[in-house]
């Protein structure tokens, strides 16, 4: 892994571009460990309180690019920012581009292909932190794409919290980004739809999630071996099988029904299941959904 020298964390300048409430979060926490910050947003008045701070306000675009050769972006959608590649064209050459923008692995790639086009590194980077945890010892952001960009500009992006690296295909970032997210709505998910399901009796969510948080708690102890039977391969199971889930499950289904419970969730988990039985695989254990999931 080859390490360019970098200027000192402090000193190194930085600009943001995309002022919205992550792209404050991140410019406050630049200005809070002292670098020279420049700001640009496509509304100017969202710029008043960074520089109420500290920040530079840049009128355009390509000022705030000129102003720094790390150049930090956070727009809504990778949408915006390629159209603000196209305005910016190759005013970007020899600068270093890292999209904190949440977006797709094609996305990603597609963006670094058009930064090297323009002369400039591209690096993506996915945030996992909401913006009140920014600069926190929880937050944390994934990054890949120009691995020599990322390891100069490293002190400085380490600001916003920690720094993991994914890999040189910059789709990885977003990859794991929407990995996580993926985990995270999966188990949000589950306590919707049991939410809804207890309240039909009047027990009330904030009593009923006492019970849930634990309980969700320790089920995610069982994930290590989850993973390692996906990863071995071995998907035969002495705790629960996917016969016992099959069996199950239609009591959860019908009991949404009875309950007067909207059953769109969890349908396509029965369709899933129902699946892994007619092919065989009642033995094993959840683990084996996994490579189903993955045909
Ligand atoms: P906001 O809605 O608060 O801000 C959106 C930003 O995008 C604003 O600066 C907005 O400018 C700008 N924008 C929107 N459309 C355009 C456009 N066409 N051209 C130029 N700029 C545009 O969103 P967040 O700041 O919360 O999120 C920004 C990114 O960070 C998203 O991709 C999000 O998924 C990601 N993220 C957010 C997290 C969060 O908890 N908030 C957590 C992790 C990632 P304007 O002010 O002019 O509207």
């Amino acid at each position: 892994m080859s390490a360019t020298a970098s200027p000192s964390a402090a000193s190194a300048p930085v600009s943001v571009l995309g002022l919205g409430m992550m792209g404050t979060a991140l410019a406050a926490a630049f200005l809070n460990a002292g670098h020279p910050v420049t700001v640009w947003n496509r509304s100017p008045a969202r710029t008043g309180p960074l520089v109420a701070q500290g920040a530079l306000p840049a009128d355009t675009p390509r000022d705030a690019v000129a102003a720094s050769p790390l150049v930090v972006l956070c727009l809504l959608t990778n949408d915006n920012v390629d159209a603000l590649f196209t305005a910016l064209g190759d005013s970007v050459a020899g600068k270093t581009l890292v999209n904190l923008t949440n977006g797709t692995p094609e996305q990603a790639r597609t963006l670094s292909a058009r930064a090297e086009k323009f002369g400039a590194r591209y690096v993506d980077g996915g945030i996992m932190a909401v913006p009140q945890m920014i600069a926190g010892p929880e937050a944390y952001v994934f990054y890949s794409g120009d691995e020599e960009a990322y390891e100069t500009h490293r002190p400085t992006l380490a600001v916003l919290g920690g720094t993991k690296w994914t890999g040189g295909d910059p789709g990885l970032a977003a990859l794991y980004d929407l990995g996580l997210l993926t985990g995270m709505y999966g188990m949000f998910t589950g306590v919707m739809q049991a939410l809804a399901l207890v309240r039909t009796e009047n027990v009330g969510a904030e009593e009923y999630a006492e019970l849930l948080v634990p309980w969700i708690t320790a089920m995610l102890g069982g994930v290590p071996e989850i993973a390692r039977a996906v990863d071995s391969g071995k998907h035969l199971t002495d705790v629960s099988s996917l016969a016992v889930s099959h069996a199950a499950f239609p009591n959860f289904l019908s009991t949404f029904e009875a309950q007067g419970v909207s059953t769109e969730l969890f349908e396509p988990l029965q369709v899933l299941l129902d699946r892994a039985i007619e092919e065989g695989y009642a033995a094993d254990g959840m683990s084996r959904l996994v490579e189903m999931l993955t045909r």
